[in-house]
């Protein structure tokens, strides 16, 4: 296609509200506009990276026996009412009425509907397994839309379902989409981690995330080096390293004027802070709590509301008042308040706050000076040993760009999508879904592969395979060759994007590396002089001098190599 009949609106100047790399890119490089906060236009080179990633897609999901189907954005209340998610989940839902005032509801996934239209069409164990799947608009009105097209409120999901009779199909269809997932990503081009999650709203037996590594990512993994251990931040559990623990004789109260912080209290007690204790108040359903940490480690919330439901931290007032002392001398000893301890305190000797003003205790035994329940409650950090292996591990900041779960019977109960088996007795039909999304593939890959000039897309998801660019098109000879390169490339089957413009070289270049496209193929007066074009390559940024005759032969055997040719 010619630049000159495309809407490629590329933009000089960073945009004031972008952040992520591949926000910035993607404006700069007229692929995406925003209508609103987390509501995008697609413009023509962006329609064809989500064109490319979502045939990649349906091949891949075709290939483990995928059916595609188009469901409905627009559901009734009443099936999301049965499953009771209607309730469960809060503002992220988009909510309406039609004119018969009906509650509606806009699709943030769809297990409901799928398994609706299972409940009405699966008779018997002979119409299983099944995988259906469509790539679908969804709404959400997330909390915080951010990051381009890494988090918006209306976005393209790929979303598949496995119907199976069993725990054994459902293990078969996992596995066949956990492969067809790593096959997308790899043939998109990204690097990336499968790791255990947190089945979350889903609530389902089990589930992975495949996660691109990105600093503009708004997920953490833990990763071991040495056993290959992998989770989400959010459920991974570790072995904070002990320190070499004193013999402190008994228990003993310290003066310790003004220090409330861990920093403070072990600078002032020239003690490693791991020898500290934590003490943290915080308000569940049930009541204040006091939520025990070594010195080093924080409080990961999420972990603390999966075991006490939701809190929130105590008000400095609410501190005063149950505890008679402020937040920075709180400590475990003494108080009528239940505890709840991180597991990395059940040995050892510390030093804690004695629940009086400007006053620590030093020899303080967990099991021995206080009863506690134990659990694991403390963010996973680098350098923690790994609970399988004890070896260090590394925390990374990662794009979380699919999704698989295990839902089990979680959907097929309350709306009654059953089978009968040989016997002629009901059961529930047992389901995954699994979800991935193209946009996030696609802002993934630009934070994945970039340079301070712009994209340099993977080949398979580029907009164009070829950059075609005419140095001077009022050259008529430039002209001509580039006429006759473009419809024997055209012709050859390659997708190419001609540079037709009558603009100065340097915009042309700038708009080629700007844009990304893998293959530049350079038709300047070395061309017209010496029978050369010069063929670039975007991420390696080397330049080969190949005879005209030769250009399309060329492309062609770079489009066939693998990655990065
Ligand atoms: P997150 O934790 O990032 O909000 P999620 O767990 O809610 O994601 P799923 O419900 O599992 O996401 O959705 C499956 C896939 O859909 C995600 O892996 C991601 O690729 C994509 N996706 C989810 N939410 C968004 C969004 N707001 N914008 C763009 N893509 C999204
Ligand atoms: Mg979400």
């Amino acid at each position: 296609m010619r630049w000159s009949s495309l809407l490629i609106p590329t933009l000089r100047e960073d945009p004031a509200e972008a952040e992520a790399v591949s926000h910035r890119l993607m404006i700069r490089g007229g692929l995406i506009r925003a209508l609103a906060a987390g509501i995008y236009c697609y413009l023509p080179l962006g329609q064809r990276v989500l064109d490319k990633i979502n045939a990649i897609i349906r091949e891949e999901m075709n290939r483990i026996g995928g059916q595609e189907f188009t469901l409905p954005a627009l559901h009734p209340a009443e099936l999301w009412q049965q499953t009771g998610r209607w309730t469960e989940i809060g503002e992220e839902m988009f909510r309406l009425k039609d004119r018969g005032k009906r509650d509606m509801c806009l699709g943030m996934t769809h297990e409901e509907i799928i398994t609706w239209l299972a409940a009405k069409e699966i008779r018997s164990y002979r119409n299983l397994p099944q995988i259906w799947y469509q790539i679908q608009v969804k709404f959400r009105d997330e909390a915080r839309p951010k990051s381009g097209v890494l988090r918006t409120r209306e976005f393209l999901m790929k979303d598949s379902y496995s119907l199976d009779a069993d725990e054994d199909g459902l293990a078969q269809s996992y596995e066949l989409h956990k492969e067809a997932y790593g096959r997308i990503l790899r043939r998109c081009g990204l690097t990336f981690y499968v790791v255990e999650s947190d089945p979350g709203m889903m609530g389902g037996a089990g589930s992975h995330e495949f996660m691109a590594p990105s600093p503009a990512g708004e997920d953490e993994v833990v990763l071991c080096g040495s056993c290959g251990y992998a989770a989400n931040v959010d459920l991974a559990a570790s072995r904070p390293a002990p320190p070499p623990f004193p013999s402190w004789p008994s228990l003993e109260e310290i003066a310790t004027p003004g220090t409330r912080s861990i920093d403070e209290v072990s600078a002032f007690l020239q003690i490693d802070p791991r020898l500290t204790l934590k003490t943290l108040m915080v308000m569940t359903k049930a009541g204040p709590l006091l939520c025990l940490l070594r010195g080093d480690q924080q409080l990961h919330e999420r972990k603390v509301e999966r075991l006490v439901g939701p809190f929130r931290p105590a008000h400095r007032d609410e501190v005063k008042a149950l505890a008679g002392v402020e937040a920075g001398f709180l400590g475990p000893l003494g108080l009528e308040i239940p505890l709840l301890a991180d597991e990395a305190l059940a040995e050892g000797v510390y030093v804690a706050g004695a629940n009086r003003e400007d006053t620590h205790v030093r020899g303080v035994v967990p099991g021995k000076h206080f009863k506690t329940r134990y659990a694991d409650i403390h963010r996973v950090q680098s350098g923690d040993g790994c609970v399988k292996c004890g070896n260090p591990i590394m925390v990374e900041r990662v794009i979380e760009v699919g999704n698989i779960f295990k839902l089990g019977t979680r959907y097929s109960t309350p709306l009654k999508a059953l089978y009968l088996d040989e016997k002629g007795q009901e059961h529930p039909i047992v389901m995954g879904s699994y979800g991935i999304g193209p946009a996030r593939i696609a802002a993934a890959a630009i934070e994945q592969h970039h340079d301070r000039d712009g994209a340099m897309w993977p080949v398979t998801i580029a907009p164009f395979q070829v950059h075609l660019l005419t140095v001077n098109v009022k050259d008529q000879a430039m002209r001509e060759l580039g006429e006759k390169l473009y419809q024997a490339l055209n012709g050859a089957g390659v997708e190419v994007l001609y540079d037709d413009r009558d603009e100065r070289p340097g915009v042309k270049f700038k708009d080629a590396d700007l844009v990304g496209i893998p293959y530049r193929v350079t038709v300047g007066s070395r061309a017209i002089q010496e029978g050369q074009v010069e063929i670039r390559n975007r991420r390696s940024k080397q330049d080969s001098l190949v005879p005209v005759a030769e250009t399309v032969t060329r492309i062609q055997s770079l489009l066939r190599q693998p990655e990065g040719g």
